[in-house]
């Protein structure tokens, strides 16, 4: 039997096995990983926020018991969503994120020359310096600007602005669940220029089946394209792992794939694009709520 412990109980000297448990409330289950090492915790003013080592992820950001983002796989979630929204759209100009954490989404926006600015939005600061100092190095460029602020306040002030708007939001709870508010999605619609498109994190398409299925009815109510595609992430529960994009224009089933960068990316390819957009009738029915 695995001893449960979680990280606020952690007592180093008595030599505890440490373990994360991710907690999954639809199911009704937890999903384990054995931490090699506490790393870094703290109580930041919105949540808690850790860095673990782990033995098959290496680094891995948890926020509230949750796993954000690992050293080995973090390229899969990094590239999946960022680049089809930014290939769909034929010339990217004004990029925003809300979501900063380790700013993988902003260095792969950054591969696209047309890119002229990309504001990134965090509410927590500590998340970024974190990232910093155990796993990538922040996104650096002059065409970056972050804010800390909480997103859904936010977006609000942004009209008709962003070409493409990455979401890059933690499932709901904590400081994100604003970002699943429907109104979010009418702020998000306004934010975008007469051609935009927004990509959202959408979780799992088996364990977040009901919260996948809301945030697609709800943007199908401001976007004529709403579009989900899935991609593999191991370190993520299920391993299958689920994105949303809202265009008012463009179809991502269209795009001419040319303008992909994936030269130097380890995940996506042309072929990648298209098969990721391939969802199997039992996911298609969980989302429809069949
Ligand atoms: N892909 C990221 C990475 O590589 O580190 C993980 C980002 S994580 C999915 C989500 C981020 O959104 C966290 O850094 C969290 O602090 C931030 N966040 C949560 N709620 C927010 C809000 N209301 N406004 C802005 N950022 C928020």
């Amino acid at each position: 039997m695995k001893n449960k412990t979680n990280l606020t109980g952690y007592n180093k000297e008595e030599n505890e096995e440490l373990w994360l448990w991710d907690d999954l409330p639809e199911l009704d289950m937890e999903v384990g990983y054995k931490v090699q090492e506490l790393l870094h915790y703290e109580k930041s003013p919105f949540q808690e926020l850790s860095i673990v080592e782990t033995k098959g992820f290496g680094r891995m950001l948890v926020l509230d018991g949750t796993p954000q983002v690992t050293s080995q796989d973090g390229f899969i979630y990094n590239e999946m969503i960022t680049h089809i929204a930014m290939t769909t759209h034929p010339a990217p100009k004004q990029v925003a994120m809300i979501g900063g954490g380790d700013c993988g989404p902003a260095r792969e926006a950054m591969k696209y020359e047309s890119v002229q600015h990309i504001d990134v939005v965090e509410i927590d600061e500590r998340v970024i310096e974190v990232c910093k100092t155990w796993l990538t190095k922040e996104a650096e460029s002059d065409k970056i600007q972050t804010i800390f602020k909480d997103g859904y306040a936010w977006i609000q002030g942004q009209k008709n602005k962003f070409d493409v708007l990455l979401v890059d939001r933690s499932d709901a709870y904590g400081p994100a669940v604003s970002l699943y508010k429907p109104q979010f999605y009418q702020y998000v619609h306004d934010s975008l220029s007469s051609n935009g498109i927004a990509v959202f994190q959408s979780g799992s398409p088996y364990y977040n089946a009901g919260s996948l299925g809301k945030t697609i009815r709800n943007l199908k109510k401001h976007f004529p394209i709403v579009r989900t595609y899935l991609c593999a992430i191991p370190s993520f529960p299920g391993g299958i792992w689920s994105f949303t994009i809202a265009s008012k224009k463009w179809d991502p089933l269209t795009a001419d794939l040319n303008n992909l960068q994936w030269q130097t990316t380890k995940y996506i390819t042309p072929d990648v694009y298209r098969s990721s957009f391939v969802l199997p009738p039992y996911i298609k029915n969980a989302i429809e709520g069949k």
